[in-house]
């Protein structure tokens, strides 16, 4: 029994190569780019942070302590699991808006 392998030409394996590079672009100009918006992403996320609201969902953020420390996490956890680094004075201010007394 004979067994066909396929073979793909040299021209075909050409057109392939540039299917794959065009869908990839990847160059050093698209990853400065994509390094770039997810900086600026991530300063956003930052700032609505600092504001209280949940970059992701827009509810509030919660002041919230885990196994390694505390935290802010998206007062509509479990449906978003947003979370962002403690930010101390925000912590406070929640605190303060729930009637406790400002840590002053
Ligand atoms: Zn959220």
């Amino acid at each position: 029994m004979t067994v066909v392998v396929p073979v793909i030409d040299s021209t075909t394996m050409q057109e392939v190569r540039q299917c794959i590079l065009a869908a990839n672009r990847n160059t050093p100009e698209m990853r400065s780019r994509h390094v770039d918006d997810v900086r600026f992403r991530r300063e956003m996320d930052d700032l609505m942070a600092e504001e209280g609201v949940c970059p992701r969902c827009g509810a509030r953020l919660v002041p919230r302590r885990g196994r390694r420390g505390d935290f802010l996490g998206c007062s509509r956890y479990p449906g978003c699991r947003y979370t962002h680094d403690a930010i101390p004075l925000m912590a406070s201010r929640e605190s303060f808006e729930a009637g406790d007394p400002p840590h002053v």
